[in-house]
């Protein structure tokens, strides 16, 4: 199902299939790197000769286990946990956590494998890494996920470090799972060390504008990519998928920003807002009752609630896909093309399958990949790590435009490797060639 790669590359990508054969995901994702890197390869036949790739492919470091907790009925539940190291050549290993049930090893390492050229996009100096537990908490109660978070720390503890590995949230982990976490590492150790974890709460050590920081960022790089046409977000229609952490700040940011945004979706279906959604109502749902979407149109007037389908086949102007890996598929792309669709952007990671990216790609729709346009993210979180080891806490504002800032550089970084390695306008090579470039240039400057 994999289209053929450039001679000096399939062999790489050979191996990554025969050494870890049944990891789709990951396979695609070293696919989509390994193909849009060629020009860089061409140019730089000393990252080539130095086997970069072949090293970049294999995780320094795999981490895998048993996570097992008493349920609120008293019966054991095992888990398995997950933490994947997989590059630290820019700096400690930095990403999220994952809890969902569809977690395992593949979904851990593609992420892991995309968060490497992510922070190495932002230039904040971070390695890449990526963790989680097929633990659902989907209908959890509060002490239940306090004992899951701390049944996996009590093993995570001896992996992790200010210098060696920080983790984070992703879907499933938010401020509250993060808590419970650093609550058992601080226990186990005795020690209060504030960079062993981002997303912290804002009393105990957390950055402003972490939360708010990967839907805001993805805003902000559409607005950035608007701008290079000359064309803005006022007046724009959003959708935006999912209803976690991410969409919702997208939709704040982009309302802020003057668009309107009409669409949140979770696993049940989606709901369209044409009035705008009412973020407070979904936040109230969604982040307070940790309810359904459905509520929301119960509750709102003029909203509807459709079951099952997805929100693509809302006509918007911008598309903001914020639910998860591999949800817009090709014939959702050509729904939204059909609709006049101008700028897509990958809140989510790898949410829109190959075929769709190259469906947008050929109509000229704007393209942004995940490893820039949410970016914002890891980035903030390396902010919080510098407040953490300066003790200092700065201000909304301040933060807010730290990370704008960053995220005019990762566009500016990916436009112009687009524009050096021919293919203007090609966010997609852009990004991978940006980053890849400044893993592979301390790649070999450290040696083997
Ligand atoms: N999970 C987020 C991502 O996919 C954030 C990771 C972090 O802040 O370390 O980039």
């Amino acid at each position: 199902e994999f289209h053929p790669l450039a001679d000096s590359v399939q062999p790489i990508f050979d191996t990554v299939q025969a050494r870890s054969p049944h990891e789709p995901e990951f396979h695609q994702a070293v696919h989509e790197v390994l193909h849009s890197i060629a020009p860089v390869l061409t140019k730089h036949p000393e990252f080539v000769e130095n086997g970069v790739l072949e090293r970049l492919v294999e995780p320094e470091r795999q981490i895998m286990f048993r996570v097992p907790w008493i349920d609120d009925a008293g019966r054991l539940q095992v888990n398995r946990g997950y933490r994947i190291q997989f590059s630290s050549v820019l700096g400690p290993y930095k990403g999220g956590l994952r809890f969902h049930p569809s977690v395992n090893l593949s979904i851990i390492k593609f992420l892991g494998f995309e968060q490497i050229f992510k922070n190495a996009l932002t230039g904040q100096g971070i390695g890449g890494g990526k963790g989680g537990s097929d633990f659902d908490p989907h209908g959890r109660s509060e002490a239940e996920v306090m004992r899951f978070c701390q049944s996996f720390m009590s093993e995570l503890y001896r992996h992790i470090g200010e210098h060696t590995d920080v983790p984070a949230g992703d879907i499933g982990v938010g401020g509250r799972e993060i808590g419970y976490l650093f609550g058992m590492y601080r226990k186990i150790t005795n020690r209060h060390e504030s960079g062993i974890l981002t997303g912290k709460g804002i009393g105990w050590g957390g950055a402003q504008v972490r939360t708010e920081a990967t839907g805001y960022g993805a805003v902000f790089f559409v607005q950035e990519m608007l701008a290079v046409h000359g064309e803005s977000l006022e007046g724009k229609r959003v959708a935006v998928s999912g209803s976690g952490n991410v969409a919702i700040y997208a939709i704040e940011k982009a309302t802020q920003l003057g668009a309107k945004a009409i669409t949140a979706s979770d696993s049940s279906g989606y709901i369209v807002d044409d009035a705008g959604i009412d973020l407070s109502l979904l936040r109230q749902i969604k982040e307070v009752e940790r309810g359904r979407i459905v509520e929301y149109a119960k509750r709102r007037p003029g909203a509807r609630f459709v079951e099952g389908g997805n929100v693509w086949e809302t006509p918007v102007d911008i598309a903001i896909p914020s639910a998860t890996q591999n949800e817009l598929s090709e014939a959702s792309a050509r729904i939204l093309i059909a609709n006049g669709v101008r700028a897509v952007a990958e809140g989510a990671n790898m949410p829109c399958v190959p075929e769709a990216v190259e469906a947008f790609q050929q109509s000229e729709v704007l393209f942004a990949p995940g490893k820039a346009a949410n970016a914002g993210g890891v980035a903030t979180s390396a902010l919080e790590m510098s407040q953490n080891a300066s003790r200092q806490r700065w201000g909304f504002a301040d933060s807010e435009q730290k990370l704008r800032d960053i995220m005019a550089d990762v566009h500016d970084a990916s436009f112009r490797a687009a524009e050096r390695y021919g293919a203007p306008g090609d966010y997609v090579v852009g990004a991978n060639s940006a980053g890849f470039e400044r893993v592979a240039t301390a790649m070999l400057a450290q040696g083997v």
